[in-house]
């Protein structure tokens, strides 16, 4: 092997060249979860959140990922899907095979280890937000609590986030980190089955609590309350918040007021994007973190191109690393142009998929009309299509729950949620619901043309 000894960075690279050839919520919902556990014997191995991720992957796409991943090795290799998670995953990337290990209650301890502050770049637009969140995890519950830490996406803020867990673990302290979706979604679940007990425990018994993304508590009223109230019992008991969000707290719609104004309680600060001189110093270092053989002035090249945020920058380095090793030649800025380029003619032209579109399909697979999901009919075949339609557009598109239920003939936000779960568990247990649920999948998003490899 070449300098990309890993099998993180090997599936980096692979990872960038898969986002050109699929579309973006295929790419999103399969693949952006996915990391390398190991490679060995002609096999590698790439962990996946779960068991349906794993299916889909395997049927699905197995032919172009091994294309991909062959492109960059040495040899043809064979690829396996294992359900595992950030966490459990070796940093080092010894090449050494993991032990499948069940996801704690289905849920991912997300974690990652590569989050930390020390592979954090400091500039201009994020030197305030470094600073504080160093003091929160040098001292936590004291000086900033809570902090809050808002931004456009891709700026850095869940790696800020969990640069404090990974501290924290570090220091042995029991600390917990969940997205605000996650909240959401398993606070609904307790709730169905009586477990709400478990759940306050769970949350309210740690030194530290990290949730990612609040803004997503926006309009549910039920997850604000009770959130508000762990809020509370950990900030009395001064153990440490830390909090991101795509936006400051007062532009945080449709959240109880009173946690509104306890999120402004400690520190607020927000990340901008990067300047030139930051995504080159991005660049820099991660071209060196994963021993990429990429010269100056190809990175100057990408850090003059690539502007929007940090995701975009890494995913361009990535792209024009694995485009010269797709086609076998020594990256010349040359090259890297020409990359950048065919990488801005990839993006996706087809149309976002939206929720019309997936009812349709739904609608068609199920041999129903779009105005039966709509209806208050409530006979198998309906009420199964309707909870599909609900559980794909949550997947599929960035739609709330509250318009979910709007677009399906006025349902409560809790009746999406509960349909989203339910399908999520059935598609574990019925191997024919998940056969339909593909086949749905793949009339959206159509396989990707593999003729280009
Ligand atoms: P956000 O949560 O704001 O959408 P992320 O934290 O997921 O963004 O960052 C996107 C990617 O950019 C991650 O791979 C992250 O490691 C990287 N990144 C962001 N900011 C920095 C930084 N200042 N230095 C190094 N890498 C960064
Ligand atoms: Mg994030």
């Amino acid at each position: 092997m070449t300098e990309l000894e890993a099998p993180q960075q090997i599936w980096q690279a692979a990872l960038g060249e898969l986002e050109i050839q699929v579309s973006k919520p295929n790419y999103r919902t399969w693949l952006a979860k996915t990391i390398g556990l190991s490679y060995q014997n002609k096999e590698f191995v790439v962990g996946v959140p779960n068991t349906f991720v794993a299916e889909y992957l395997d049927k699905n796409q197995r032919s172009l990922i091994e294309k991909v991943l062959a492109g960059l090795l040495p040899d043809d290799v064979q690829v396996l899907f294992q359900v595992n998670s950030f966490h459990q995953s070796s940093p080092a990337g010894n090449g050494r095979r993991e032990q499948p290990v069940p996801a704690q209650q289905g849920r991912l301890p997300l974690f990652n280890p590569k989050y930390t502050f020390d592979s954090f770049v400091v500039g201009n637009c994020n030197q305030f937000a470094h600073a504080v969140a160093l003091g929160v995890a040098q001292n936590p519950g004291h000086t900033y609590n809570p902090l809050f830490i808002y931004g456009g996406a891709g700026l850095g803020k869940t790696h800020l986030l969990q640069a404090i867990g990974n501290m924290a673990l570090s220091n042995n302290m029991n600390v917990l980190y969940v997205n605000a979706e996650q909240y959401t979604n398993e606070l609904m679940t307790a709730i169905r089955e009586g477990t709400t007990e478990a759940f306050r425990n769970r949350y309210r018994s740690v030194d530290m609590l990290l949730v990612d993304d609040v803004q997503f508590f926006s309009g549910k009223k039920q997850t604000g309350e009770n959130f508000f109230h762990t809020f509370n019992e950990l900030h009395n008991a001064d153990h440490q918040i830390a909090i991101t969000s795509d936006r400051p707290p007062k532009a945080i719609t449709l959240l109880p007021e009173r946690l509104q104004s306890r999120f402004e309680g400690g520190v607020v600060t927000d990340i901008q994007a990067p300047d030139y001189e930051t995504r080159l110093a991005i660049l820099q270092a991660k071209a060196k973190q994963e021993a990429m053989n990429v010269t100056e002035d190809i990175l100057e090249l990408i850090a003059l191109q690539v502007k929007q945020n940090i995701r975009a920058l890494e995913g361009s380095l990535n792209r024009v690393v694995a485009y010269a090793r797709l086609i076998r030649t020594m990256l010349t800025p040359d090259l890297a142009a020409r990359a950048l380029k065919d990488i801005a003619n990839y993006e996706p032209k087809a149309a976002p998929v939206s929720p019309a579109l997936i009812m349709e399909a739904v609608v068609n697979s199920f041999q129903l009309t779009p105005a039966d999901l709509k209806s208050r009919k409530r006979d198998a075949a309906t009420a199964l299509a309707r909870q599909v339609a609900m559980y794909l557009i949550r997947q599929e598109t960035d739609c709330s729950l509250d318009q979910i239920g709007e677009d399906l003939g006025g349902r409560s936000p809790a009746t999406v949620s509960h349909a989203y779960q339910k399908i999520a568990n059935d598609i574990n247990n019925s191997p024919s619901l998940r056969r339909k649920i593909f086949e749905i999948q793949q009339s959206l998003n159509p396989a990707p043309n593999e003729k280009q490899l």
